[in-house]
């Protein structure tokens, strides 16, 4: 019997993936889903129980999840932070989900160092709609231009410690409002309602935070459209002589097994570096670069968040007596505000704010001392704890890049990635103003204690974007604007690589409506016979 022929073969399963997938079968199209991962069920994660208590239960905690082949990274120090689980990152994000701005796509034209979007706002905005509806959003509605509104479901109260910050940081014009985020905050929207315990990024065990393994794949598989390969690692794409991918080779993860999917469209939504790793990888007389690169744009243009925490023991609340603080982890949000002294560079930040649980004495380490008095410390410290974690807009240049390393292969046969980054001065400038305008706000809060845990920058928050973007010119970029590729027409990548620039704001609902976007594009472009 021939091989099945699917309409859409989607790689990767998580926001990306895992929404596009779902979406494009429960439209009727004929869909594989291949994924790396293995399936994480919630009723499987026990995210309460202390470290101690966990291995019994075999509980997976973030790290279970995190690609741990090896991965070399050339120039500054940063992490990328890969994850191989059924719904990918979704599994332990921590959901913070905001909307970019007009001008989030256009910083070419504002800033004269990077280009434009092919895309406006307004071509995303019903998209940003859709996103929202999917993925259940907490927030309030601000009317802020810098941070559109969306369609929102009851907001997150805040925290004392936050209604502490929020008076202090109006000192200097700025806005600290309720964070919005992709999790039920109260019941009615077709999951359980968040219990406001504060472990979202070791997983949901009620699953009230979105996560497409539970709120988009499902829905697919139920059209009967949708076919899981789950446990399988795509290698490589075969192209035939019409530049056109006809299959995907498949490989068992960390096995030997081949297998081909065959499909009349591919989508990659591998995150991270490894989509650009599977384009790279698939090597032919007619993409001797890799696939889609005879531009030799497939990997550049790597970039995420700059951040920098700095942890403040608020004075007002110090020794009172111990309440229970816990929550959907970070409540509050402070948006990309007007510099309110001489700044030197372009972009901007905005504040997370108390992004750890409350579970862990997270100062203990920081304190001097031993003995009781340590102790005594610690616990009147612990109810005035409060992080502000700036996260900063980074600069896509074009030396900042994954490649594949030349010999080295990764435990399943994969050559190992090299990344190559530096900062950009503009980069750098922003982390040091984050951390000068973190202590100012602290000051007219009034704190006890506080410390900088990021002496040296940090990057990028898993929040990776850029290999393969989006672009006006086939030259200087891989995809045009339906996230389809210049060189290779059945080719879409939908995962933040296609991301042309990259403001301050976390990437994941941009990725979902850039993915359900490419659905209708899919579709269209199918009915109308170019696919
Ligand atoms: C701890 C943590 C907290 C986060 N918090 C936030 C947040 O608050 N807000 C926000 O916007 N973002 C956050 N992120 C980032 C967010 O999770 C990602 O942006 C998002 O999930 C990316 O979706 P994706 O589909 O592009 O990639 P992923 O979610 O990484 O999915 C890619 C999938 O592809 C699979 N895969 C890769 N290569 C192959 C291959 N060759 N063959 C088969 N399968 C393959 C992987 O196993 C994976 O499941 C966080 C991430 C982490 C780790
Ligand atoms: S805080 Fe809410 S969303 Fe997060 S893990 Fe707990 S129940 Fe789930």
């Amino acid at each position: 019997m021939p091989a099945k022929k699917y309409d859409v073969c989607v790689i990767g399963s998580g926001a990306s993936g895992g929404s596009l997938a779902g979406e494009l079968a429960q439209r009727g199209a004929s869909v594989c889903l291949i994924e790396g991962g293995p399936p994480r069920p919630p009723e499987k994660i026990n995210s309460h129980g202390w470290p101690y208590e966990r291995k019994p239960l075999g509980v997976p905690p973030v790290r279970a999840d995190i690609v741990k082949e090896p991965i070399e990274v050339i120039g500054d120090p940063i992490s990328i932070m890969r994850a191989r689980v059924f719904g990918g990152r979704t599994t332990h994000w921590n959901a913070v989900a905001l909307r970019f701005s007009a001008d989030d796509f256009r910083e070419g034209s504002l800033h004269g160092i990077e280009e434009d979007w092919p895309i406006t706002y307004d071509e995303l905005a019903p998209y940003y709609d859709k996103a929202e509806r999917l993925m259940v959003v907490c927030g309030s509605k601000e009317n802020l231009d810098v941070l559109p509104d969306g369609q929102f479901i009851r907001p997150l109260k805040l925290r004392c410690s936050e209604h502490i910050l929020r008076r202090a940081s109006a000192k200097f014009g700025m806005r600290l409002i309720p964070v919005r985020k992709a999790l039920a905050s109260e019941p009615g929207h077709g999951r359980a309602n968040c219990h406001f315990c504060g472990h979202c990024m070791m997983g949901c065990g009620v699953s009230a935070i979105f996560n497409t393994a539970r709120h988009a794949i499902p829905q697919g598989v139920a059209s009967g459209k949708l076919d899981i390969r789950q446990g399988w690692m795509a290698h490589e794409l075969l192209t035939d002589d019409e530049a056109r991918i006809r299959s995907a080779r498949i490989v068992r993860t960390y096995g030997t097994e081949e297998d081909e999917v065959q499909a009349d469209v591919f989508a990659l939504c591998c995150g991270n570096v490894e989509s650009p790793r599977l384009l790279l990888n698939s090597k032919s007389a007619r993409f001797p670069n890799g696939l889609a690169n005879n531009s030799d744009n497939v990997g550049r243009y790597l970039h995420g968040h700059i951040i920098a925490q700095t942890v403040g023991h608020l004075k007002d609340l110090v020794g009172v007596k111990p309440f229970n603080q816990d929550g959907a982890i970070d409540h509050a949000y402070i948006p990309r505000f007007d510099p309110y002294r001489k700044v030197d560079f372009v972009g901007g930040y905005g504040f997370q704010i108390n992004i750890r649980s409350y579970m862990y004495p997270q100062h203990a380490k920081q304190l001097e001392g031993y003995g009781a008095d340590w102790k005594k410390k610690v616990r009147e410290l612990q109810p005035a704890h409060s992080i502000l974690a700036g996260y900063g807009k980074v600069i896509a240049q074009r030396e900042n890049r994954v490649t594949l390393h030349p010999t080295k292969k990764d435990a399943n046969g994969l050559p190992v990635p090299v990344v190559h980054f530096r900062w950009h001065a503009n980069d750098l400038a922003q982390f040091h103003d984050m951390r000068r305008v973190a202590l100012d706000i602290y000051e007219q809060a009034g704190v006890a204690f506080q410390f900088h845990p990021n002496e040296e920058p940090v990057g990028f928050a898993s929040h990776e974007v850029g290999m393969a973007r989006m672009g006006k010119n086939p030259k200087t970029s891989v995809l045009n604007k339906w996230n389809q590729a210049w060189e290779v027409k059945n080719l879409f990548v939908t995962d933040g690589g296609s991301f042309t620039t990259f403001p301050e704001k976390n990437p994941t609902l941009t990725i979902t409506a850039l993915a359900l976007r490419t659905a209708d594009s899919i579709l269209e472009m199918k009915q109308r016979r170019e696919l």
